[in-house]
């Protein structure tokens, strides 16, 4: 039976930054996905600077390649279109920083680059096509059982990452509470559009709050070849409560809201409806333990406002790398000072989107949120935190 040190349960940004980690780290692990890569995955697409942020951090070169690729689209800035066409929109170009704060690129691409550029003979191995089909506590750590192309196969770690994304897989098989309040959960949906009209110059992320959408929102980011990532989010009790169903509601925007409407005139749908949960950032969820972990949305790290989950994933996987390299110095492999570590790095951010995101329950609270006061909060922020921020890593 094949022994690892660490078994990563899923090959998605938060799957792969941890192999990465764990490779400059020389620390023996395995990487699994029962897909075979490059493999699509339900998104917005739009990547932000923590994205950019993490993969200097596993490599500069990293960060450069991943500028470099053809499908990585810089975006320079970001609007929120409020119901009345109210606009607060950013646009960092004359920002002075190196690279763009955003990119775009389909999930598709970016999963695809991170799995390509792990290092070939390193600490660790990649398994496509590898399904864990269960699980069980063993004697200095755990039995997994994979379901692979030729038939099952079972390998001993001494501990096990749960990265496998929105539906639970590891909690479920050790046993152990999976927290998924609906209050703590959103849910969105993506249709991949060519030719849509009217994006800034700059390639900005467009977020749009219209007033029978509340308390969802529709966002349309551009992508390389005149295509554009489309989808439409709201928090789960919403739709429970006001028995919601998203697919009419994003016709309905296209066709009547007056602001994105024109940029529909001519555009075309390349896919259907495709829809996926987004469980969002809270510290009742319980994500470490003995000898255990979740990372990414398997730990549910999404930011409450805007669902942005790629950089906060990643950003676990960094995290987590630390704590993994301490257990196995000092052989002691409980893992809560990562759930710990990680709720006080996100402390602040987990407040203010929570309260981001009660604004948008009514539009009388979101048009003064919209106000003049914002757009100078907005620059503040885009200047203060991103920008200085972005100068002292880049
Ligand atoms: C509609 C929508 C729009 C979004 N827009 C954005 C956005 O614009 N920007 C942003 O930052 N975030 C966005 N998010 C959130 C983002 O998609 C997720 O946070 C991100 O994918 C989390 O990455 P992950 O690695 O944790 O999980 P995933 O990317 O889901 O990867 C999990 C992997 O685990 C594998 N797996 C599952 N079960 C098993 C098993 N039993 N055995 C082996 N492998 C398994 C899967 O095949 C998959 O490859 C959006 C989400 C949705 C739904």
């Amino acid at each position: 039976m094949l022994k690892v040190d660490v078994c990563i349960v899923g090959a998605g940004p938060a799957g792969s930054t941890l192999s990465h980690f764990l490779h400059k780290l020389n620390i023996d692990h395995l990487l699994i996905d029962k897909s075979d890569f490059p493999r699509d995955k339900i998104c917005g697409d739009g990547i932000t600077v923590d994205v950019l942020n993490v993969l200097k951090r596993i490599d500069p070169e990293l960060l450069e390649k991943f500028c470099a690729e053809s499908e990585m689209l810089p975006s320079w800035g970001f609007c929120f279109n409020g119901p009345k066409g109210q606009e607060i929109r950013y646009d960092f170009r004359d920002a002075q920083i190196p690279v763009a704060p955003f990119y775009t690129a389909r999930r598709l691409d970016l999963d695809d680059f991170l799995i390509r550029e792990l290092p070939e003979n390193g600490s660790g191995q990649f398994w496509p096509q590898t399904e864990l089909v269960g699980l069980s506590r063993s004697e200095g750590g755990f039995i997994a059982e994979l379901k692979k192309e030729g038939g099952k196969e079972s390998i001993h770690c001494k501990t096990i990452i749960g990265a496998e994304g929105e539906k639970p897989v590891v909690t479920r098989y050790l046993g152990l509470e999976h927290f998924r309040e609906k209050e703590h959960l959103l849910a969105a949906i993506r249709i991949y559009y060519k030719n849509v009209q009217g994006f800034n110059d700059g390639d900005h992320l467009e977020f749009f709050f219209d007033k029978d959408l509340l308390p969802g929102y529709f966002w349309a980011f551009p992508l390389t070849n005149n295509e554009a990532n489309v989808g439409l989010g709201m928090l789960s009790t919403a739709i429970s409560a006001k028995k919601i169903n998203l697919k009419k509601m994003f016709d309905q925007v296209i066709e009547k809201n007056p602001y994105i409407q024109p940029m529909f005139e001519g555009a075309e749908a390349l896919e259907k409806t495709k829809g996926w949960g987004l469980p969002i950032m809270t510290p009742k969820r319980r994500i470490a333990g003995d000898a255990y972990a979740l990372i990414g949305d398997a730990g549910g790290m999404i930011e409450a406002f805007t669902g942005k989950g790629i950089g906060p994933g990643m950003m676990s996987a960094r995290i987590l790398s630390e704590h993994l390299e301490r257990a196995f110095q000092s052989n002691n492999f409980d893992l809560s000072p990562y759930h710990d570590h990680m709720y006080r790095y996100y402390r602040s951010e987990i407040s203010n989107t929570y309260r981001l995101q009660k604004s948008l329950k009514h539009t009388w609270i979101l048009n003064p949120v919209m106000s003049l006061a914002s757009w100078s909060a907005v620059t503040k922020y885009a200047e203060d935190k991103m920008i200085r921020n972005f100068l002292k890593w880049v």
